[in-house]
């Protein structure tokens, strides 16, 4: 990583212009840096006249969100670019493609997703999105299956795994979703209206037990290759079309953890009703597409994922009458406490959503944050006795 420096505006044109076969020589690019990420840099280059564009997105060796006094891996520039890669083979029309990726500068250059729109942002001006949930649940089946040892070779995912051991992004997770909510931490960010809620967190010994079971499942369960980072914010939306974004958090673990964020960043939204809805029936109609879209993730993630299972299925073993039904089964029931857990530190924790944080009224938005905590909270408590995803859609419709 020797020649690594992070690049300017004018140093990231002169890149674009090297790489081959993108823009015509000579001809005048202008660039921008657009990153609105905690980590990273993102520069948008545009080729005058053919309109034509490019994303460098470059890691910088800390977290941009808290400044130079926390290192950060710049490896997680190659984690983010393999996973990009390994994602699009398995699903080409669901991520960005990437022209290319250097280890030297820790930078992928990708395609430019700027005609589609960030999807928290589409949620919190209340856009519906009726391809998402087919697009997102066959991401999820696709991208989880055929990285685990149901659908790939054992040994070829091992060796693939050790590729994505990913420890500094990992204790991110660690300790910002299955640590500091639960206690009286200085990472946390808690708003003074809701100390109360705060504190039960932190003195709700079942609370506690549940989520020391979810934390090690993070730790342990190498099921597959998770995104690890599947938040709205990850995801570029526009009505015939989706696609996942940065997955620097990439690494092996349990399925349900990502399926379990898309859930979790939907009933986030739908706890923020209370200061985006006008009125009450508009917010009823939101909220109904909202819970809707949920149950329409699940159901197209289990579909997609039980007919791979029984077309591409490459383990005898897994073959066993019931082990399906048994596997699918606990994996729900992870997805439900996993999408409590990051609901829960959402509210509570380092890193807020917006759909919450902007909401301008007081009232209205310690309404959310406490709605948010209940679904959370019943979520991660109930979460090994789940056994449809209409028990998750109940718990939060009637948290309200
Ligand atoms: P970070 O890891 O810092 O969160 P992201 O990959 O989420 O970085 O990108 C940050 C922002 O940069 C996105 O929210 C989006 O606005 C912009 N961006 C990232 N990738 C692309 C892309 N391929 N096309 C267009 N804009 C992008
Ligand atoms: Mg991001
Ligand atoms: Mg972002
Ligand atoms: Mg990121």
């Amino acid at each position: 990583m020797s020649n690594y420096h992070p690049l300017t505006e004018a140093q990231a044109i002169a890149y674009a212009r090297q790489i081959p076969q993108l823009f015509q020589p000579g001809s005048e690019l202008s660039s921008q840096e657009i990153g609105d990420g905690n980590l990273n840099l993102v520069f948008r280059i545009t080729e005058a006249g053919t309109g034509k564009s490019i994303i460098i997105k470059q890691a910088l060796p800390y977290a941009k969100v808290v400044g130079e006094s926390w290192p950060l891996t710049l490896d997680r520039a190659r984690i983010e670019s393999e996973a990009l890669m390994i994602e699009e083979a398995l699903c080409p029309d669901l991520v960005p493609h990437v022209y290319a990726y250097d280890a030297d500068l820790a930078l992928t250059v990708m395609e430019d997703l700027s005609d589609h729109v960030i999807m928290r942002r589409g949620l919190i001006e209340r856009n519906q999105y009726p391809l998402f949930a087919e697009h997102i649940g066959r991401f999820l089946a696709h991208t989880l299956f055929f990285t685990s040892d149901l659908g790939k070779n054992q040994q070829e995912k091992k060796l693939q795994q050790g590729r994505f051991i990913n420890p500094e992004l990992c204790k991110i997770t660690e300790d910002l979703i299955f640590d500091d909510p639960y206690r009286n931490s200085d990472n946390n960010n808690i708003e003074a209206h809701i100390r109360d809620a705060a504190e039960a967190l932190w003195n709700d010994s079942e609370l506690h037990l549940e989520v020391a079971i979810l934390r090690n499942k993070f730790l342990t369960q190498s099921q597959a290759l998770l995104h690890g980072d599947l938040h709205t914010g990850s995801i570029f939306i526009k009505p015939d079309s989706t696609k996942v974004i940065d997955p620097e958090f990439a690494y092996y673990g349990p399925m349900g953890f990502d399926i379990g964020a898309v859930l979790a960043n939907l009933l986030l939204n739908y706890a923020s009703q209370e200061g985006w809805s006008q009125d009450e029936e508009s917010r009823s109609a939101y909220r109904a597409y909202l819970i809707q879209t949920v149950k329409d993730v699940w159901t197209h993630f289990e579909a997609n994922f039980r007919a791979l299972w029984n077309e591409r299925g490459v383990d005898r073993v897994f073959a066993t009458p019931g082990y399906q039904d048994y596997f699918v089964a606990n994996l729900l029931r992870d997805t439900v406490g996993f999408t409590g857990a990051k609901m829960v530190r959402r509210v509570v924790g380092l890193a807020h959503v917006a759909d919450i944080d902007k909401i301008e009224d007081a009232a209205a938005r310690e309404r959310a944050q406490r709605l948010a905590l209940r679904i959370g909270t019943i979520a991660i408590r109930t979460n090994r006795q789940v056994n449809s995803i209409d028990e998750l859609i109940a718990l939060a419709t009637q948290a309200v």
